[in-house]
């Protein structure tokens, strides 16, 4: 265990013991056994080849802003991206995985493009949000993206926007588990300064239709796309428009709104939020995870999805 932590000490700063919750946006997670925190993305892919040839566990942590981890102990490696280099072009702005998400929305209104305010009210990385294909006021990352340099297989690849396969919270690097190193994004200059307007209107709506002053970790499952699926219930117009019905509507209706399960409970303000009231534990939410599950799953007939990632 020691040879280990002196190995990881030539990439960036190590933890042993780390509780995740001090990493999650959840405040939730029992202690990682390796916890390395890495500032350039030449380490990390150092890093990333030592541990593979090694065949080592690891567990990629961004913002740990989508996701549940577990009470117990991970026993593997978990590599805190932490690298932030920007570059701004004349037709974007070139981003290391580990720059904030609201980070680089903020960038890219300063620097007068349009295109990516949407990208304010975001927590995380935008590694991570590439991963996720993350999105807001109607648009998303698939938007945004001009290409991304990634790490498969132990080989540096770059993607261009088709090949990272992005559907509705989907990607390649979701499928593969390919790590986002830089992300390079397509944006398009204006005088206008409509963006900045937007981006403010955008997160006052967010701050009344989301829980406030609780730790969550956004929405925990996706919306349900309609496609070919019959429904036998009456949903609102707009969900039919949209080909997607909402799942927060989905487990208000289906009487979950409210329900607390140990400290953890699903938010009287939106229904597709479990906010940590204080203590809550993994088990807690993965408690009121399957029971929302299988109510809207009695009532509907239909299956939704997590969105989160969870890691036990
Ligand atoms: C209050 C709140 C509001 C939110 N609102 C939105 C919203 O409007 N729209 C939206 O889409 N999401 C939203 N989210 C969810 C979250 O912010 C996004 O999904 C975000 O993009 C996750 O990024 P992260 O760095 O925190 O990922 P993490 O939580 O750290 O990781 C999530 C997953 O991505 C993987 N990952 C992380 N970085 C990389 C990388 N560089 N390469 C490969 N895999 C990686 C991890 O291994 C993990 O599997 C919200 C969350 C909160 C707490």
């Amino acid at each position: 265990m020691m040879e280990l932590y002196k190995q990881l000490k030539n990439y960036g700063k190590v933890k042993l013991s780390e509780p995740l919750s001090k990493h999650t946006t959840f405040k939730i997670g029992g202690p990682a056994q390796f916890f390395v925190t890495v500032e350039e993305t030449d380490k990390l892919v150092a890093l990333l080849k030592f541990l593979d040839d090694e065949g080592i566990e690891r567990f990629i942590l961004g913002g740990g802003s989508n996701m549940l981890a577990g009470d117990d102990e991970y026993s593997g490696v978990v590599i805190n991206i932490n690298s932030k280099k920007t570059e701004v072009t004349d037709t974007g702005i070139i981003a290391d995985a580990g720059c904030s998400t609201v980070a680089i929305a903020n960038l890219s209104m300063k620097e007068g493009f349009i295109g990516f305010e949407w990208g304010v009210g975001v927590p995380g990385t935008i590694g991570g949000a590439v991963r996720g294909n993350a999105g807001a006021m109607g648009s998303d990352m698939s938007n945004n993206v001009e290409k991304i340099e990634a790490y498969m297989d132990g080989e540096l690849v770059t993607l261009n926007n088709a090949e990272c396969d992005f559907h509705y919270r989907h990607s390649f690097f979701k499928d593969t588990g390919a790590v986002v190193l830089r992300v390079h994004l397509k944006l398009e200059k204006s005088e206008n300064k409509d963006g900045m307007k937007k981006a403010l209107e955008f997160l006052q709506y967010r701050s009344k239709t989301q829980p406030q002053g609780f730790a969550s970790t956004g929405c925990i499952f996706k919306n349900f796309e309609i496609h070919d699926t019959k429904l036998n219930f009456d949903v609102p117009e707009e969900f039919l428009k949209k080909g997607i019905i909402s799942a927060g509507w989905l487990i208000d209706q289906a009487g979950m709104k409210g329900v607390q399960r140990g400290n953890a409970k699903v938010s009287d303000t939106h229904g597709n939020f479990i906010i940590n009231l204080g203590s809550a534990t993994a088990s807690d939410v993965l408690t009121l995870i399957d029971e929302i599950k299988e109510k809207v799953y009695n009532k509907f007939g239909i299956s939704i999805e997590e969105e989160i990632q969870i890691l036990e």
